[in-house]
C-alpha cells in the first residue's frame, strides 16, 4: 500500500471510529435530566430507576418507550408546590416529574403513576394533558383513570394488591376481566362494551371528584370534561409490547 492510500485508509478508519462513539453515544441516551437535583438525590433516582427496570418487564417497558420517543423529562424534588407529579412541558413535549419529598421514588404506586404520566403525554402528543382557556384539561378524567389501570396491571402482575379508592370503584373487577384463566391479557383493542364499561367508570371516577374538589376546595384535572370516545390506548400500547 503506498503512503497517499494508506493515509486514505487511515482517515476512513478513524471516521468510522467517530462515527461508531457518536452511535454509542446516542444509544446510550437518557430522557431524564438529572441537572436540578442535588447529587445524592441524583444517584437515589437513579438506582431506583434501575432497580424498578430489574424488577418488573412492565417498567423496563415504560421506560423503554419513554427513552423512544425521545421527550425530556426532568426530576425536580421541591417540598413547596402546589402541584406534585407530572407536569406537562408543551415547549419540549416532555415535561417535570416533581416529587415533594425524595422517598416518594421508593413508594410504587407513585413512581408507576408519575411515570406513566409521562409516557401518556409524550403518546397523546402536545396539545393533551395542556390546559385550555377555561382551566381544564379536557380528558382529565381519562388520563388520570388509564394510570390507575395502568397501576392495577402492573400490581397485579406482581402478585402485589390492587386497591381501589371509592373513585376507582370498579376498577379491580374491570381490570380482572381483562385477564384471561392463564393469568394473561391477549386482546389489545376494547370491544365496544369493554370501553363502554370502561368509560363508565371514567364518569364514575370525574363524579366523585366533582363533589370531592368542591368539598376540599382544589381545582384537579379529575373532574374537567371526559373525551368520551378516548379509551386507555397508551395502556394498551404498553400490554401489547409485554404480550407480543
Ligand atoms: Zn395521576
Amino acid at each position: 500500500m503506498n503512503k497517499r492510500k494508506s493515509f486514505l485508509y487511515s482517515q476512513k478508519f478513524c471516521l468510522f471510529i467517530v462515527l461508531l462513539l457518536v452511535s454509542c453515544r446516542s444509544n446510550s441516551k437518557d430522557v431524564f435530566d438529572y441537572s436540578q437535583l442535588s447529587s445524592n438525590d441524583r444517584e437515589i433516582i437513579i438506582n431506583q430507576i434501575d432497580s424498578l427496570k430489574r424488577s418488573n418487564k412492565f417498567y423496563k417497558i415504560i421506560f423503554k418507550e419513554l427513552d423512544r420517543l425521545e421527550k425530556p423529562i426532568v426530576f425536580f424534588i421541591k417540598n413547596d408546590v402546589e402541584i406534585a407529579g407530572f407536569v406537562p412541558n408543551k415547549a419540549t413535549k416532555g415535561g417535570n416529574i416533581i416529587f415533594t419529598d425524595i422517598n416518594k421514588i421508593y413508594n410504587e404506586h407513585v413512581i408507576v403513576e408519575e411515570i406513566f404520566h409521562a409516557f401518556q403525554y409524550s403518546f397523546y402528543g402536545k396539545n393533551s394533558m395542556i390546559k385550555n382557556d377555561k382551566g381544564e384539561v379536557v380528558g382529565g378524567p381519562n388520563y388520570e383513570y388509564e394510570a390507575k389501570l395502568m397501576r392495577a396491571i402492573v400490581n397485579l402482575s406482581q402478585n402485589k394488591p390492587a386497591a381501589e379508592t371509592p373513585s376507582q370503584k370498579g376498577l379491580l373487577d374491570f381490570t380482572l376481566s381483562l385477564i384471561n384463566e392463564n393469568g394473561n391479557i391477549t386482546s389489545f383493542e376494547f370491544t365496544e362494551n369493554q370501553h363502554k364499561l370502561y368509560i363508565n367508570l371514567v364518569k364514575h371516577f370525574q363524579i366523585h371528584w366533582k363533589q370531592r374538589n368542591i368539598n376540599e376546595e382544589r381545582n384537579s384535572l379529575y373532574d374537567d370534561p371526559i373525551i368520551e370516545n378516548l379509551g386507555p390506548k397508551a395502556c394498551l400500547h404498553i400490554l401489547k409490547i409485554y404480550y407480543l
